[in-house]
């Protein structure tokens, strides 16, 4: 047994854990973990320092997730952009592929809280019907292997998955979504790195979402992905009395770039049921995306982004940088609030803009057309 598998026989995971280790009443415990499993591993469970810290609120449940919030299972509504268990295809070119139930610990604040933990609903015997899906859509370039936690799976098991995609000719890249950096650095292993470096190009994005994640051995861990030529980026979600402060964010920015992880994504907190305690105002969220730009090197700025109620997509906001416009004039703020403005270019006539767009338009279609009628005379 690799040593990361043993640190996850020896995680907190039962109700009575919580009892024994944290003083929890035995029925609410009970309670809570039937709701969302508990599963916190040695390695995270260091990194609290007292109870109700940044890392203490994103493993420890909490009575407020049996709140009645009245908010669904399934905000980002993927199950009905579910073709297959395995995948959810929301966008033209790109699919996730739940390749395991599992997680190295469970985040108390999980979108996916429906599905996660939960190996009737994300198994790998749908791993086959996922492949078969992305080989017969010849449009999907791109694969984000998801979860639970991919890395869950042992090297030779991801192996076949990630070679399975490879031999697909029209998957160009491959990314695997992964919070094992963070929450267990343990996983990632000189083994995994030489297996993973076959199947280039392949993409991690992880998840840290407090600077005290940000330990030697996180850091050891991404330096090993991107020596073996791994991008990594990084996706962290908002929420309250983790990192809902300016002043963390922009230390958890730069923290990520020294370690080689590039920050992609901070997500306002999904409106998932039983996670309503973590949620934020959206202007909280674009105060702190104000108090990064400028204010620090434009690597560490993320995408702010909201993943719309319903499923369609995520949408990123931006603060209010364009004041106005004077005739050709547009008045632009900067990130010390100086005012600016910059002579526009003027723009061509809407009509003759339009015809010209028409135009190409009517010429493509006409070619395709050109091309495929002589191939339906032959047959
Ligand atoms: C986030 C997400 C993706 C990937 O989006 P990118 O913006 O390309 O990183 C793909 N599919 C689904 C369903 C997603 O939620
Ligand atoms: S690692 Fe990801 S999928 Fe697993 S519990 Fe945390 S947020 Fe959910």
């Amino acid at each position: 047994m690799e040593l990361w598998q043993e640190m996850l026989r020896q995680s907190v995971d039962s109700g009575k854990d919580l009892v024994e280790k944290f003083g929890f009443d035995g029925e609410l415990a009970d309670r809570l973990n039937k709701l969302f499993h508990i599963r916190i591993n040695p390695y995270y469970l260091s990194l609290i320092r007292y109870p109700g810290d940044p890392i203490w609120l994103q493993c420890i449940p909490d009575a407020q997730e049996l709140e009645e919030d009245g908010f669904p299972e399934d905000p980002l509504a993927e199950d009905s952009h579910s073709p297959v268990p395995s995948i959810v295809h929301r966008y033209p070119d790109r699919v996730l592929f739940l390749t395991t139930s599992q997680c190295s610990m469970y985040c108390r604040f999980c979108t996916r809280k429906r599905k996660v933990g939960d190996s009737t609903k994300i198994n790998m015997k749908y791993i086959q019907d996922g492949i078969d899906y992305i080989t017969a859509h010849p449009e999907i370039r791109d694969v984000i292997l998801s979860g639970g936690d991919p890395l869950m799976l042992t090297d030779y098991m991801l192996e076949r998955v990630v070679s399975g995609l490879r031999a697909v000719p029209h998957v160009e890249i491959i990314r695997l979504g992964t919070k094992m950096p963070c929450v267990l650095p343990q996983r990632v292993t000189p083994k995994l790195c030489n297996m993973l470096k076959k199947y280039h190009p392949i993409y991690v994005n992880t998840h840290f979402n407090h600077p005290w994640e940000c330990t030697p051995e996180a850091k050891k861990a991404t330096d090993m992905l991107a020596d073996a030529g791994i991008p990594v980026g990084n996706q962290a979600v908002l929420m309250k009395g983790v990192n809902d402060n300016a002043e963390v964010m922009l230390e958890l920015m730069r923290k990520l770039l020294f370690m080689r992880v590039r920050p992609y994504y901070l997500y306002q907190a999904d409106i998932t049921k039983g996670a309503n305690h973590f949620r934020t105002p959206v202007s909280v969220g674009l105060d702190i995306m104000d108090k990064l730009r400028g204010h620090t090197s434009g690597l560490a700025i993320p995408y702010f982004v909201i993943d719309a109620p319903g499923g369609g997509g995520k949408i990123p906001l931006l603060p209010q940088y364009v004041l106005g416009r004077n005739g050709n004039q547009i008045i632009l703020r900067n990130y010390k609030y100086d005012i600016h403005t910059y002579p526009d270019v003027e723009e061509e006539p809407k009509a003759a803009k339009t015809q010209s767009v028409e135009k190409k338009y009517t010429r493509k279609k006409a070619r395709t057309k050109k091309k495929y009628v002589p191939d339906k005379e032959q047959v």
